[in-house]
C-alpha cells in the first residue's frame, strides 16, 4: 500500500487514488486549476453586463428571459438575487427531491416572497425516486447522488420548456466546484448508465415523472430548441461568506451549514457514507477549490477540516432516512458491504460520446449533446 500524501498547495490528499504530484509536492488538480483559469477568458467578469442583454435581447419573444434553479443554498441563492437585480425575468425552479431540509425550504420561501418571483416547483414521483436511489445504494457504486443530480438537470430544462424560457442560470461555479477527482463521482447525465444501474438493482416501479435525460432528450434541448446553460456566477466576483451575509441581510435568508445541506439525503451521503464507507471527504475537495480562489489560506482548511464533518444530528438524520427507505438499519448496513462497482462496470454512453466527439472536431459544424463549454 502506498502511503499516503497531502498537496503542499491545496488540502486534496490520496485520498484520491489518481492524484499525481510533481517535484513541488504540487497535485495535478492545482496544476490543472492554473491552466483552466489561464486558458478560459471568457470567465470574465466585464461579460456579465453583456451575457444579461442577450438574454433580455432573446428572452423579449419569451414569457420569461431565464430559468434559475434555486436550491436555498448560498450559491444559487445569491444568484437569484443578483439576476433579479440584472431586471432579468426570473422563473425560479426549485427541485424537491423530498429530502429537502427545513433551512432549504425557508430559503426558497423567503426569496421568492421578497423578490416576487414566479416559482415553478418540480417534483419526482417519491416510490420512483426511492426505487432509483435504492438500485443505486445496491448497485455498490460511489455515486450516490447522480439520481438527484440528473433529476435537477432534467427539471430544469422541463420548466425551460413547459414554461418557455431560452437560458438556464445555475449557481455552478468555478470558485467553488472545480476541482472534483474523477473517482468520486460519476457523469451525473449519463442515463444508459443510469437505467442499467436501475435495471439490475432496481425495484419494478415503472419510471413516469423521473425526468430521464436520454441522448435524444439532450440532443433536442441542446440543438433544436436550443436552450443555453451559461454557469453564470462564473462572470461575477463571488466570495461566499460576503453572499451570505448579503442575504441574511436583505431576506431573512439562513445560511446552509453543510455544503449541499439543502438536501437530508445529499448531507447524510457526503458526511456519512461517503467518508465511512468509501474514505472520501469531499470537504477536501470544496476546500481545495476555496483555497485555489483565495478564498481561505490553507492553514484556516486544515483547521476546518479537522473539525467533525458531521455537524447534524446523524442519528436522527439515520432514522429520517431508513424509514423513508423502508429499510432496518441492519439491512442499510449490509448495504454498506456490498461489493464496490464503478461506473464502468454498467453500460454507459461514454464510446457513444467520445465517437461523436471524434467526428464533430472533424466536422465542426456539427451539433452538440453535451451542456459543458
Ligand atoms: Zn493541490
Amino acid at each position: 500500500m502506498s502511503k499516503s500524501q497531502t498537496c503542499t498547495r491545496c488540502v486534496m490528499d490520496t485520498s484520491d487514488p489518481n492524484i499525481v504530484f510533481n517535484d513541488e509536492g504540487i497535485c495535478h488538480h492545482c496544476l490543472n486549476y492554473s491552466k483552466l483559469r489561464t486558458e478560459t477568458p471568457k470567465y470574465n467578469y466585464d461579460q456579465f453586463d453583456t451575457l444579461v442583454a442577450r438574454m433580455k435581447k432573446r428572452g423579449k419573444k419569451y414569457p420569461y428571459d431565464c430559468v434559475v434553479g434555486i436550491s436555498g443554498g448560498t450559491d444559487s441563492s445569491y444568484l437569484l438575487h443578483q439576476l433579479k437585480n440584472a431586471g432579468l425575468r426570473v422563473l425560479a425552479m426549485h427541485y424537491d427531491s423530498g429530502w429537502n431540509t427545513e433551512e432549504a425550504v425557508h430559503n426558497v420561501k423567503v426569496l421568492i416572497q421578497k423578490m416576487e418571483l414566479d416559482l415553478y416547483t418540480f417534483k419526482v414521483d417519491w416510490e420512483e425516486f426511492k426505487a432509483i436511489q435504492m438500485a443505486y445504494l445496491r448497485s455498490g457504486v460511489v455515486d450516490l447522488d447522480v439520481p438527484t443530480d440528473h433529476a435537477l438537470h432534467g427539471a430544469l430544462y422541463k420548466s425551460a420548456v413547459d414554461k418557455k424560457a431560452p437560458f438556464i442560470l445555475t449557481g455552478h461555479n468555478m470558485s467553488t466546484e472545480s476541482i472534483m477527482p474523477d473517482t468520486w463521482v460519476h457523469d451525473k447525465l449519463d442515463s444508459k448508465n443510469l437505467m442499467d444501474i436501475y435495471k439490475k438493482h432496481g425495484d419494478v416501479v415503472k419510471l413516469k415523472t423521473f425526468p430521464l435525460q436520454t441522448l435524444k432528450t439532450k440532443f433536442l434541448n441542446y440543438n433544436i430548441r436550443k436552450i443555453e446553460m451559461i454557469f453564470m456566477l462564473n462572470y461575477m466576483p463571488y466570495n461566499k461568506a460576503e453572499a451570505a451575509a448579503i442575504l441574511q441581510k436583505e431576506y431573512s435568508w439562513e445560511p446552509v451549514r453543510v455544503k449541499h445541506g439543502e438536501s437530508i439525503w445529499t448531507r447524510f451521503y457526503q458526511c456519512y457514507i461517503l467518508p465511512t464507507r468509501f474514505g472520501i471527504d469531499k470537504r477536501k475537495a470544496h476546500f481545495s477549490n476555496l483555497i485555489l480562489s483565495g478564498v481561505v489560506t490553507r492553514d484556516e482548511a486544515l483547521q476546518e477540516l479537522s473539525k467533525p464533518i458531521y455537524l447534524d444530528d446523524l442519528e436522527n438524520d439515520k432514522k429520517v432516512i431508513f424509514n423513508r427507505f423502508g429499510i432496518s438499519e441492519a439491512e442499510f448496513n449490509k448495504l454498506m458491504n456490498v461489493t464496490k462497482r464503478t461506473q464502468a462496470d454498467f453500460k454507459t454512453e461514454k464510446a457513444l460520446k467520445e465517437t461523436y466527439a471524434k467526428i464533430r472536431k472533424m466536422l465542426p459544424g456539427l451539433l452538440k449533446v453535451s451542456t459543458r463549454h
